[in-house]
């Protein structure tokens, strides 16, 4: 397992001298430019007051509380969260891979918390929106002037029938979505590498979080085993709910070949029913539309090694509240009902909320949290001083595939599905995966969350 984190490096830099340069002037540029915002940041204050709620400190959360709290000269900003640690979750992926340790990818709560912020360490049962009062488990009730709403997203372990988030691993069914699903999925491979057999890897129907880690861990198992030079004895398949395999025209086509050229059939239309574990089956089924009605034909299919996906939606506590969209294409999981450019609930126009959360048609990444905060603060703060919110999102986000070890195909896009590629990457074929974009997602993303996006500066 260590060879391969001591091997990165020179792996991905050793055979590409000029590349390297072209890394370095790339990172020295970066790190122009994110001085250069932290002082954009410290230039902006404002004198607005009243008491602000942050329910969940995630990515999201505890993103919005280090930025408010630079911005307001007298900031009274409260958090619940129940967590005792602050996870990095795109690490799992690199944990499933074998690429991270654990440990790398967490740090405790308490350290990640901004000085001055007052953590309630608990979980929140319902809101009143009405009444502006939240109701806890263990804190009783909590008034708010203005609410934060970002308790990210909940994984629906139990609508897959035959395996709960307790028996991951068990017929070796695994799932990078959970820290130890993830370690497990690690062992797991390099078992599967060794042995072969069928590989399955799913995603789901619903919105999910990174939409492009199931097809990560498809990817990464493929060139592991090609490694090891067992690459032969596996038999790999990815399963999308979705009519295609990626939905950014921009990246679609190299992705497609991709899976191609590594000989990985896709499997289109279907969706994840149950596992039975003890047999080593999956059960799934195929939704077609046909002569306008929508055809379910079940299947099972054997399998040695299974990446499922479980569906997703807005935590319970969101629909009881009332928070969550009631029609349209969000409104089964109940994502929050915000504008999508200005992340202000289209009711109640003292909540704000982003994140996996928020009920907004782009992808839900911690990339794209990282351009939503300070259109969220600034508005929210905008709202707190009696003036109309004037900052838009407009749907960034990024997801990095990684195509396998050295390579990610760094997909950064924006509601209208448009390439927005951000500076100094567009100076490359993005269109491409690209051994800089790897550098990028191994070595600098995780120090730019916990030292960057958490302390409100990126
Ligand atoms: C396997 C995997 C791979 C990923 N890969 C990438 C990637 O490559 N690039 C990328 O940008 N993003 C990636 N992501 C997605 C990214 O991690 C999420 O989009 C991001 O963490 C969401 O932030 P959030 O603040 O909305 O939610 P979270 O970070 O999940 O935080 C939610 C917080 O709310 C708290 N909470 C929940 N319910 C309640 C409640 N009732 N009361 C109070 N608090 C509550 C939780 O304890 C938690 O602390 C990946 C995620 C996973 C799992």
């Amino acid at each position: 397992m260590a060879h391969i984190r001591e091997d990165l490096f020179k792996q991905t830099t050793g055979n590409h001298s000029i590349d390297r340069r072209h890394f370095l002037k790339l990172m020295a540029m970066a790190g122009l430019l994110a001085a250069t915002n932290t002082r954009r940041v410290n230039a902006f204050s404002s004198k607005a007051k009243g008491k602000i709620v942050i329910i969940g400190g995630g990515a999201a959360g505890l993103s919005m509380a280090a930025r408010l709290k630079r911005w307001l000269d007298t900031p009274d900003i409260t958090l619940i969260d129940p967590s005792d640690r602050q996870f990095y979750q795109p690490g799992f992926t690199l944990i499933a891979s074998g690429v991270y340790q654990p440990n790398d990818v967490w740090k405790k709560q308490e350290n990640c918390i901004p000085s001055g912020v007052k953590w309630i360490k608990d979980s929140v049962q319902l809101v009143d929106p009405v009444q502006n009062q939240i109701t806890t488990c263990n804190n009783g009730k909590i008034t708010y002037d203005f609410l934060v709403l970002t308790p990210g997203l909940q994984i629906n372990w139990t609508m897959v029938e035959g395996i709960t988030q307790a028996t991951l691993g068990q017929g070796n069914a695994h799932c990078i979505y959970d820290f130890e699903g993830a370690q497990k999925t690690w062992q797991a491979l390099q078992k599967f590498a060794q042995t072969g057999g069928k590989g399955i890897y799913t995603d789901t129907y619903t919105k999910h979080k990174c939409g492009g880690a199931p097809k990560k861990i498809c990817l990464l198992t493929e060139h592991y085993a090609r490694k090891q030079g067992t690459r032969d004895k596996l038999d790999l398949n990815y399963y999308t709910a979705e009519k295609q395999l990626y939905d950014v025209p921009y990246f679609t086509p190299r992705l497609e070949e991709i899976y191609h050229e590594r000989h990985i059939p896709i499997h289109l239309n279907v969706r994840v029913k149950g596992v039975d574990t003890a047999a080593k089956q999956v059960h799934l089924e195929k939704i077609e539309t046909i002569n306008g009605e929508k055809v379910s034909t079940p299947f099972v299919e054997d399998y040695d090694f299974l990446h499922f996906t479980p569906p997703m939606s807005a935590p319970d506590f969101v629909r009881e509240s009332g928070l969550g969209w009631t029609e349209g294409k969000l409104a089964r999981e109940a994502w929050v009902m915000v504008d999508q450019e200005t992340l202000i609930h289209k009711t109640y126009p003292n909540i704000i909320s982003l994140g996996d959360v928020a009920g907004i048609p782009t992808s839900k990444t911690s990339a794209a949290i990282r351009k939503q905060v300070p259109i969220a603060a600034k508005n929210l703060i905008a709202l707190m001083e009696g003036k109309e919110p004037v900052e838009k999102y407009d749907g960034y986000a990024a997801c990095p595939i990684v195509t396998d070890y050295g390579h990610v195909l760094l997909c950064e896009f924006n509601y209208k599905k448009e390439p927005e590629i951000s500076f100094p990457l567009s100076l490359l074929d993005m269109s491409k995966e690209q051994w800089v974009a790897w550098l990028l997602k191994v070595y600098a993303l995780k120090p730019l969350y916990f030292y960057g996006m958490l302390n409100g500066i990126a």
